[in-house]
């Protein structure tokens, strides 16, 4: 399934949590604050994608089934 995925980079740590669990589809600026994978902004199916979101520790990922 594809997903809308969202990442509030005020909230965001930069605790790598998310690129840990879904290296496919997170990744990390040089500054540290997660970013989306070049192509994988759908998350590119992973069901990994709601397990990096749950993994951050400060909710700043949101992940919403993109209908269709
Ligand atoms: S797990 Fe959360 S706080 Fe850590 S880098 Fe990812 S979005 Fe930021």
């Amino acid at each position: 399934m594809r997903h809308d995925i969202g990442i509030d980079h005020d909230l965001c740590i930069g605790a790598g949590q998310c690129a840990l669990t879904a290296p496919a589809v997170f990744t990390q600026d040089d500054d540290g604050v997660s970013a989306l994978v070049p192509g994988r902004e759908d998350g590119g199916g992973s069901p990994l994608v709601r397990e990096a979101a749950r993994a951050c520790p400060v909710g700043a990922i949101t992940v919403t089934p993109r209908a269709g």
